[in-house]
C-alpha cells in the first residue's frame, strides 16, 4: 500500500494530467479531490490526444479504479458528455471501473448561469472565470444549498429538495441580475436526465476507498489546478475556489484518514498562467508569442491563449512549500530548446527591497522579478531518455531549479507522449 498525490505547483497547467497517466501503471486507484469540469489535463497515450476535464487521469489504464470524490464540483451533464467521448475512442467506463462519491455536490445548470452573470457584472475587473460554475458551485456547497449525488438514488426527496433551493436560487437570479428564473419542472427534467445517467456510478466511496486501502492497494490523488491557484494559499481572489493542494486529498477524496507517502508536485519548466491576477513574471510583445507557439499555449477547455513568462523560483518555491511536495516532476523542458539564453526569475523586488519570499497576495503587484540569465542548449532534446544523456546545459538548468526549490526533481518531461520522460 502506498499514498501519493500529484500536485500543481504553480497556476496549472503543469501537465499534471501527464504525469497521472504515467505514474498509473503503478498504482490501483486514482481520486480526483476537488475541482470540477473547468479543468483540461491533456493526456497523450495510445488513445491519441485526450483532454480530460472532470474525469481522472487514470481512466485509460484498465486495471485502475477512478474514483471522484466528495470535493468535486460534479456537473452530470458534462461529466455524461465526458464519458460518450471517451467510451468512443475506445476506453472502457463502467461502474467497475468509475466510482462517484454519493457525497459529491451536484452543479447545476444554474451554477454556469450565475458565474457568466457575475462576470459579465464585474466587466473589466472579472475574475476570467472558465464560466464552468465554480465559484457559485462552492459558495453553495458552504451554504448548504446542493443536492448532493447520494440524492439521486431517492428520487421522492429530491424533487422537494429542489424546489426549496429553486425558491432560493430564482431570487438571486431575478433580483441580482434581472435575469431569467426556472421552473422545477425544467430542472427535474434536466437533473432526470443526466442524473439518471450517472446513477449506477454513484456509491460510498468513503468506503470504497477505506477497504481498498485495507486491502493493501496503491492510491494517486490528482489535483486540479495549482498551489497559487488554492482558495486558501493562492492569489487570492484570483484563486480557484476549493483547495487545490494535496493537504485537501484526504478530505475531499473521502479517505480522511489518508496519510499521503508521497507529493509530487509538477512544475512547468516556464510559467503560464490562464485568467487574470497578479503574474509577476509575465512576458508580452514578441518574446511571449515565440514561447506561447513554442509550447502550445493554449486553455485546454477554453481555447484562450495562456499568459506566459520565464520560470518563477520564487513562486515555485512557495507552491513547494505549500504542497509538502517530496518530489518534483519538470514538464515541458523540451520547449525551451529554441532559446540560446534562458531567463529565470530568481528573487522579487519590492519597493525597492529583494526578497526570496512569496508575498502576501496584496503586495504581488508592486513585485518586480529579479532576473538571471542561464544558458541554453538550443538543440532538439525530445528523444532524450536518459539524464547523462541530456546537453549539460540543460542539466546545469534543472540543478539550478532543485537548487533553488530545496526539491529533488525526479521526472523531466520532454514531450507530451506519454514515454517522453526521464527519470533520475
Ligand atoms: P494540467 O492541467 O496540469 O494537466 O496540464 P495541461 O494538460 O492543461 O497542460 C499541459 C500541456 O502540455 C498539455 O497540452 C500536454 O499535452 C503538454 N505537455 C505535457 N508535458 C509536456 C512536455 O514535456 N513537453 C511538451 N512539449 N508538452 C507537454
Ligand atoms: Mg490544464
Amino acid at each position: 500500500m502506498k499514498s501519493c498525490a500529484i500536485v500543481g505547483i504553480n497556476w496549472g497547467d503543469e501537465g499534471k494530467g501527464r504525469m497521472v497517466d504515467l505514474l498509473t501503471e503503478d498504482y490501483d486507484v486514482v481520486i480526483r479531490y476537488q475541482g470540477g469540469g473547468n479543468a483540461g489535463h491533456t493526456v497523450v497515450n495510445e488513445y491519441g490526444k485526450t483532454a480530460l476535464h472532470l474525469l481522472p487521469s487514470g481512466v485509460f489504464r484498465r486495471d485502475v479504479v477512478n474514483v471522484l470524490g466528495n470535493g468535486v464540483a460534479l456537473d452530470p451533464e458534462n461529466l455524461w458528455k465526458e464519458i460518450e467521448d471517451l467510451r468512443k475512442k475506445g476506453v472502457a467506463i463502467s461502474p467497475e471501473n468509475l466510482k462517484i462519491s454519493d457525497r459529491a455536490s451536484i452543479l447545476m445548470p444554474w451554477h454556469r448561469e450565475q458565474d457568466e452573470l457575475e462576470e459579465s457584472r464585474l466587466g473589466s475587473k472579472k475574475y476570467g472565470s472558465t464560466k464552468q460554475g465554480i465559484a457559485p458551485f462552492y459558495s453553495d456547497k458552504y451554504q448548504k444549498k446542493t443536492i448532493l449525488a447520494g440524492e439521486l438514488l431517492y428520487p421522492d426527496m429530491v424533487r422537494g429538495h429542489l424546489e426549496e433551493l429553486l425558491e432560493w436560487k430564482n431570487l438571486t437570479l431575478s433580483g441580482v441580475y434581472s435575469a431569467e428564473t426556472h421552473t422545477p419542472e425544467q430542472l427535474l427534467e434536466w437533473l432526470e436526465y443526466y442524473g439518471g445517467k450517472i446513477i449506477p456510478f454513484i456509491c460510498d466511496t468513503g468506503r470504497f476507498l477505506r477497504k481498498a486501502e485495507a486491502e493493501g492497494k496503491s492510491l494517486l490523488f490528482e489535483a486540479q489546478l495549482g498551489a497559487l491557484r488554492d482558495l486558501d494559499f493562492g492569489i487570492y481572489p484570483y484563486t480557484t475556489s476549493s483547495n487545490a493542494i494535496a493537504a485537501y486529498a484526504p478530505i475531499g477524496s473521502g479517505l480522511t484518514s489518508a496519510k499521503l507517502d508521497e507529493v509530487i508536485g509538477v512544475v512547468k519548466a516556464y510559467s503560464t498562467c490562464v485568467g487574470e491576477g497578479p503574474f509577476v513574471c509575465e512576458l508580452f510583445g514578441e518574446e511571449a508569442s515565440r514561447l506561447r507557439e513554442a509550447g502550445g499555449e493554449y486553455g485546454a477547455k477554453t481555447g484562450r491563449p495562456r499568459r506566459v513568462g520565464p520560470l518563477d523560483l520564487v513562486a515555485t518555491s512557495y507552491g513547494v512549500e505549500v504542497q509538502g511536495a517530496t518530489a518534483i516532476a519538470l514538464t515541458k523542458l523540451d520547449v525551451l530548446s529554441y532559446l540560446d539564453r534562458i531567463p529565470v526569475c530568481v528573487q522579487y523586488e519590492i519597493d525597492g527591497e529583494r526578497t526570496d519570499d512569496f508575498p502576501f497576495p496584496a503586495v504581488l503587484a508592486h513585485a518586480r522579478p529579479v532576473m538571471e540569465t542561464l544558458e541554453g542548449w538550443a538543440c532538439d532534446i525530445s528523444g532524450v531518455r536518459r539524464w547523462e544523456d541530456l546537453p549539460e546545459a540543460a542539466r546545469k538548468y534543472i540543478e539550478f531549479a532543485e537548487g533553488r526549490i530545496g526539491c529533488p526533481i525526479r521526472y523531466i518531461s520532454v514531450g507530451a507522449e506519454r514515454d517522453a520522460i526521464i527519470i533520475r
